[in-house]
């Protein structure tokens, strides 16, 4: 089997760009659809994908709707799931190191367990294809925190 040849017009791009976010607690929905778009929008990429990824382990990515009353709904299911109250190993550990940089939040990190660190989005045309009620959120789930969030635009 035969390669074909490699032409300029062809080449699948592979471009990545990192923005901070500041949060202001936790649990917080933050819609970052609109900061996405715009790098879809600079990278030029027209038909491929984009994966939008926390470089956190009790900050998540996740798609969903932005209403304010939904949004009270998931924060108060995540409180459900792994309250911030309830004992955690991991906050002994944190405790036991506390200049290690850890935090007694073991609840954080089951919540995130639960959510997780990435979603990826459709590029057409140019743009990114979301449904009529689907955002892009970053969800923090420990408290007021400097964020990093990676978008990578794959495609040509
Ligand atoms: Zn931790």
């Amino acid at each position: 089997m035969e390669w074909a040849p490699d032409k300029e017009e062809d080449k699948m791009k592979f471009l990545s760009q990192t923005f901070m976010i500041r949060t202001e607690k936790g649990p917080q929905f933050i819609d970052i659809t609109e900061r996405v778009e715009e790098v879809t929008r600079q990278s030029g990429v027209s038909n491929g994908f984009a994966v939008i990824f926390s470089k956190h382990t009790t900050a998540a990515i996740r798609i969903n709707e932005n209403e304010p009353a939904l949004l009270g709904d998931m924060e108060r299911m995540l409180e459900q799931i792994a309250p911030s109250c309830a004992e955690y190993k991991h906050n002994e550990f944190a405790h036991a190191f506390s200049d290690n940089g850890e935090r007694p939040n073991g609840h954080s990190h089951c919540q995130h367990l639960l959510l997780g660190a990435s979603e990826a989005v459709p590029i057409v045309d140019g743009k990114l294809i979301v449904g009529q009620w689907q955002r892009v959120f970053l969800v923090e789930l420990d408290r007021a925190r400097d964020r990093e969030v990676v978008v990578q635009l794959v495609g040509e």
